[in-house]
């Protein structure tokens, strides 16, 4: 008989969504169990989810080696930095970044330890309703937790193409495409949204040549057209080769190769061969083997936890959070949504905007938004006033030599209120908490315009941006 310990509040899931609630539930004073199944490669625990294991985190470090391999080819010289041999040692590259993920599994280790989190490792599923609320299993132990409020922040998985396996080592999702242990000589992307052109763009760097089939006719369709059509011009030049609207008929794996047969644009038949395919055309909510049906828990059609704005089911005491619950499937609105449920357990008033959210792709030029984009505006009817900055023009981008792009404010028309902000070039995923932040607090683009930027920073860029709402931008 296994024993029952009882909880005040039972997490499921320790990625961004799940450790982030039981770390601000326990600051609250509750007592919190959280459980997660994630492995690290000796059967210990992993916590951290996808975003520190295979997403956020790992990505980060790879991008970050490849762009200082690339510096190195193709850039220091216009410093006067010369450099006689460069090579890539992708053993080494891989261990830096498996020792990074293990950094921060162990940095959550520790925050649970300090927090008095107790923290369970093995698969959870709910067993029943019970006196006190939810009795929950956690495979591998003989214990049975239970507790009178429960948050499920299980995450999601990689969408396979149907018919066609992930085997991780030529058919990648982004499991095995942050692990290969050689540059292949040629590598195929079905799918060019942000993990296709985050992975894609590492791979190029160190040498790939990079073809991606994206079913969709515009390319990055959710960024504003004008940011999208100057961040192809980019990738193109970098030498991504990114197709639209291709129709992908079927992929051959067969001995080493693999054959991607699809339709183009114009409906001609092709094939494009390739060495290694990863596969990023979304990713599915995961909800197997949680036996939600046990207590009540509805999905919707596309298999998500159906919940309101507040993150509560429709079962009393059970919410759900992050990649699980319809909305963006990033960490930071899972993080959001985390200390948002947490605060209402605890009788306080949990709150997440999701107008502001910012979106990030860490590409180089990287590229970042946060509310609404100028084709949204036009459909709307709303009416805008936009003003733009290229880094051509900025003092601290000539001096990096980095000066592909620009930032955008859109404002309306009648308040000047900010209504999205939106930028490609260097450093935008840093340059956007500001335009959050002014969003967040209803800034109108005047106000952007009348806070001293530091000079010379890229930051101006976006102060200039918001001036030229005006039609009076000082540098250009
Ligand atoms: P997850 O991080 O998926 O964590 C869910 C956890 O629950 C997992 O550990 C899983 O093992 C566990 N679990 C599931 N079911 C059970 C169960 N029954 N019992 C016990 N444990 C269970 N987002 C960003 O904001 N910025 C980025 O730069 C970024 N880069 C990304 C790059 C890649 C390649 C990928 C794939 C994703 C990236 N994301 C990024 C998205 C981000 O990783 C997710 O939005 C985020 O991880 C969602 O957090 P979560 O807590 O909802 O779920």
């Amino acid at each position: 008989m296994a024993a029952e310990t009882l909880f005040d509040v039972v997490v499921i899931g320790a990625g961004p969504g799940g450790y982030t609630f039981a770390i601000r539930a326990a600051q609250l004073g509750l007592r919190v169990a959280c459980v997660d199944a994630w492995r690290n490669d000796k059967g210990g625990p992993a916590p951290g989810g996808t975003c520190t294991n295979i997403g956020c985190i790992p990505s980060k470090a790879l991008l970050h080696s490849s762009e200082h391999f690339e510096n190195a080819t193709r850039h220091f010289g216009d410093h006067g930095i010369r450099i006689e041999s460069v090579a890539i040692d992708v053993e080494k590259m891989l261990a830096r970044k498996a020792t990074v993920v293990r950094q921060n599994n162990e940095g959550i280790l520790y925050l649970f330890k300090k927090n008095k989190i107790t923290f369970f490792h093995g698969q959870a599923r709910f067993e029943a309703r019970s006196a006190d609320g939810y009795r929950i299993a956690v495979a591998g132990t003989d214990t049975m937790l239970s507790a009178p409020q429960v948050v499920i922040a299980t995450g999601s998985v990689p969408r396979p193409l149907p018919g066609v396996a992930f085997d991780e080592k030529r058919v990648l999702s982004n499991d095995g495409a942050l692990a290969i242990p050689q540059v292949p000589r040629r590598l195929g992307v079905i799918g060019a949204g942000v993990v296709g052109l985050e992975l894609g763009s590492v791979w190029r760097r160190l040498g790939a040549e990079v073809t991606m089939l994206e079913a969709l006719p515009a390319f990055l369709p959710t960024a504003d057209e004008q940011i999208a059509r100057e961040a192809l011009k980019q990738f193109t030049r970098q030498g991504l080769k990114i197709q639209l609207g291709v129709d992908i008929e079927g992929v051959d794996v067969a001995g080493e190769a693999i054959k991607v047969r699809y339709l183009d644009s114009n409906k001609a038949p092709q094939a494009l061969e390739c060495d290694k395919l990863i596969v990023s055309i979304g990713r599915l909510p995961t909800t197997e083997g949680l036996n939600g049906q046990a207590i009540g828990l509805k999905l919707d059609e596309r298999g998500f936890i159906e919940v309101d704005a507040s993150c509560q089911t429709a079962v009393a005491g059970v919410w759900a959070i992050g990649d699980v619950v319809r909305g963006p499937m990033l960490a930071h609105k899972a993080e959001e949504e985390a200390v948002a449920v947490a605060e209402t357990i605890a009788g306080q008033h949990g709150h997440v905007d999701l107008d502001t959210i910012p979106w990030v792709i860490y590409t180089a030029p990287e590229i970042a938004w946060v509310g609404r984009t100028e084709q949204q505006l036009k459909a709307s009817g709303q009416a805008y006033r936009a003003g733009f900055f290229p880094f051509a023009a900025n003092g601290r981008a000539r001096a990096m030599g980095d000066t592909a792009g620009l930032v955008k404010v859109l404002a309306d028309a009648q308040t000047d209120r900010v209504l999205g902000v939106h930028a490609v070039g260097p450093m935008a995923s840093e340059l956007i908490a500001e335009a959050v932040l002014a969003m967040a607090f209803n800034a109108s683009s005047e106000d952007i315009a009348r806070v001293v930027h530091a000079h010379p920073t890229l930051s101006e860029v976006t102060r200039e941006a918001a001036l030229a709402v005006e039609g009076r931008a000082l540098n250009i």
